[in-house]
């Protein structure tokens, strides 16, 4: 037996005026027969079966079923009441538009978490007179058949209560006939609830007649009822396959190509942007400390700066009146300052003589006429050194970590003196034919470059060291690292050289004293030129773009993803709407949004993925084109790249935003009721 206890219903315009539907109505159920609720239109009958049905939870109203009470809903236990207890049918059928009869009438037992057997679906449909139209689609159907799914898939549920408001309302009377016979059919062991208005039809086939005016009984034909238990079943929560969740996501993903596409773009274009400038502040927090990051070695290059007009002439002379030349003091201040701070103080020299055998490339220098390199120890360079070294720089370096490897002979003890890599000892030794292996040969022969004195070899490094990195970088050749004795270059006596310097920190190094202690040395400022102006690139401008850009872009990607998603359950308001009163949770429904949102930020994270490294080209364009004039010993590296800190960066920004979006939108179907969404109301 079910009762229904105190069923109250008001409604409040948009204009604020309270309207009562429904005024304390009290009713009794029996567990069986067809039961017509006739009254005027706006007497509240459809306000009555949807309290009945568990689609309106906003009341006061109690439900007893045998004792067992539902009453002042949460969303949860509406929902199981509904999938557990509650056949509905409605007057506009609200049938799945996307799926086929079949798999109408399954999405019930689905949502029951039962077996779909294929036969029961077959003997409710048979039960419908619907046998043989299983794989029919919905438009394929006239109103009469679409009705009679709609009852197919109520009953397959096997529900306490069968509730059906105006079943009949957009049938001609023949058809509308065959549905009371079926319902009537039904009643024999079901509650069978028929809101109607058509009086005729209640009284050819209702075992008892309800009449409601201005929301309260007027009239009931039966008095008295029977006080049979019914045989309830468990309780069951809805749940919905995965598979249809990710069916429905994708649906509307399909149907959705452009606005998906624009939206998509538009948004990781945005991302991206942010992204890239995200980057490259935090690259540039502590740009000094990162640009050793940045070269591996931790070493600090103090390159004397060649202005580039001058480097550009095939003969470049610098001489001392360059204006950041080193002069003795300063270099003396230098050691001073790298001791002090525990770090090496190590000549790099670039060094050309003349045009006929090493021109400047870029920043670095080429050998041009290598032969002028063999004259005294015969190397005759093969293509593959030629190749090698051009685009090398010969470099003399004294850099002692390098040279404590693996080494043959010893260090350089005086100026005179040097340690060639192995891999150039090799091709010396090519060049006088002797076996590749024979390094000892090689120690204490003579090395003539140019006019520079003659050096002797005292010793060979095995030599694959990468003192810089990246693809391009000057220094990567092990071909022509030279080692000198660090008083090599502060002796030698060619003004037409570029000397730079290289401090290399040691462990006790403190990066940050030792950079501000290097930027004055001496008369001669050092690092601020550099420094100052990143700093203040990076800094305040990024800092500022940032703080534009953020706001900006993190709007318009909300809008643009808010747009869609809204657009999406939009345009699934009805879907959604028959889902819940099927008896689907709010949480359910979710996830149909989630994997959409996943779906597109997946596609999104791609995108942005594809962007950045571009972008992230365009800011080192910009900001080698900014510090052109600056010689920085970096120049030739990226400052800016893409590492994983940037994917993660990417995903988690865009997760945040996305989880935003679908739950502030999706909260709105929360507070909404199945029947307001299925009514539109
Ligand atoms: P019936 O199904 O008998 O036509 P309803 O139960 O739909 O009646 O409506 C009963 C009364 O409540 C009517 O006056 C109707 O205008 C009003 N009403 C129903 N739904 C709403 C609503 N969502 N907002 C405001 N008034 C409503
Ligand atoms: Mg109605």
């Amino acid at each position: 037996m079910i009762k229904l206890i105190n069923a109250n219903k008001t409604y409040t315009s948009k204009a604020g005026i309270k309207v009562k539907a429904l005024d304390h109505v009290n009713l009794d159920f029996n567990a069986k027969g067809l039961v017509f609720i006739l009254g005027k239109s706006g007497s509240g009958k459809s306000s009555l079966l949807n309290i009945l049905g568990g689609l309106d939870s906003a009341n006061t109203s109690k439900i007893v079923i045998n004792g067992q009470e539902f009453k002042r809903f949460d969303d949860r236990t509406c929902s199981i009441y509904r999938n557990t207890h509650v056949g509905f049918i409605f007057q506009e059928y609200n049938l799945m538009n996307n799926l086929d009869v079949y798999e109408n009438i399954a999405l019930a037992l689905r949502l029951q978490n039962k077996e779909v057997d294929q036969s029961k679906v077959m003997d409710m449909l048979k039960l419908v007179d619907l046998q043989g139209l299983e794989r029919r689609r919905l438009d394929e159907l006239s109103g009469g058949q679409k009705q009679r799914v709609a009852i197919a898939r109520a009953l397959i549920k096997d529900p306490t209560i069968i509730l059906a408001d105006e079943p009949t309302g957009n049938l001609d009377s023949q058809t509308s006939n065959q549905i009371f016979e079926v319902l009537k059919r039904l009643s024999k062991d079901k509650l069978v609830i028929v809101v109607s208005h058509d009086r005729e039809f209640a009284e050819q086939f209702g075992d008892r007649i309800i009449t409601l005016k201005d929301g309260s009984v007027d009239e009931d034909t039966q008095k008295k009822v029977d006080e049979t238990f019914i045989e309830l079943p468990e309780s069951i929560r809805a749940r919905l396959p995965f598979v249809l969740k990710a069916k429905m996501s994708f649906e509307n993903i399909v149907q959705n190509k452009l606005r998906l596409m624009v939206t998509v773009m538009i948004v990781s274009f945005l991302v991206a942007v942010l992204s890239a400038v995200y980057t490259a502040l935090y690259v540039s927090a502590d740009v000094t400390g990162d640009l050793m990051d940045l070269s591996k070695q931790t070493q600090l290059v103090l390159s004397e700066p060649i202005p580039f007009t001058q480097a550009e002439v095939i003969n470049p002379k610098l001489n001392d009146s360059s204006p950041k030349k080193l002069n003795g003091e300063a270099l003396v201040e230098l050691q001073r300052i790298s001791d002090n701070h525990h770090a090496i103080l190590f000549p790099k020299t670039h060094m050309w003589e003349n045009e006929d055998w090493l021109r400047i490339k870029d920043l670095g220098l080429t050998v041009q006429n290598p032969e002028s390199l063999a004259s005294d120890v015969v190397i005759r360079p093969n293509t593959e050194l030629l190749e090698t070294i051009e685009e090398a720089s010969l470099i003399f370096i004294s850099n002692r970590k390098v040279l404590e490897r693996e080494r043959l002979g010893r260090l350089p003890e005086d100026r005179f003196e040097l340690v060639i890599s192995s891999a150039l000892a090799q091709y010396v030794l090519a060049s006088q034919g002797k076996a590749l292996d024979d390094y000892p040969s090689l120690l204490d022969q003579f090395l003539n470059l140019g006019t520079f004195h003659r050096l002797k070899i005292v010793g060979i490094v095995y030599d694959e060291a990468l003192l810089l990195r990246g693809d391009q970088t000057i220094l990567n050749t092990t071909y022509t690292n030279l080692y000198v004795h660090p008083s090599f270059l502060r002796y030698n006596p060619l003004p037409t050289h570029l000397v730079s310097y290289g401090v290399q920190m040691t462990e006790q190094t403190n990066t940050h004293a030792l950079i501000e202690d290097l930027k004055t040395v001496g008369s001669v400022t050092l690092l601020p030129r550099i420094t100052d102006r990143l700093n203040r690139y990076t800094r305040h401008e990024l800092n500022l773009l940032m703080a534009v850009l953020v706001p900006i872009i993190g709007y318009f990607a909300i809008i643009f993803l808010g747009n869609y998603i809204a657009s999406s359950i939009l345009k699934r308001k009805k879907q959604i709407g028959i889902l819940r009163a099927l008896g689907a949770e709010i949480k359910e429904v979710q996830w149909i949004f989630m994997i959409e949102i996943l779906f597109v930020g997946i596609l999104i994270v791609g995108l942005v993925l594809v962007m950045v490294p571009f972008m992230i080209d365009i800011l080192n364009f910009i900001f080698k084109v900014h510090f052109y004039d600056t010689f920085i010993a970096y120049f030739h590296y990226d400052i800016f790249s893409l590492g994983v800190g940037h994917f993660i960066e990417v995903i988690s920004l865009l997760a945040l935003v996305n989880l935003v979006i679908v739950f502030t939108l999706t909260y709105h179907i929360n507070i909404l009721d199945p029947v307001e969404i299925i009514t539109g109301r």
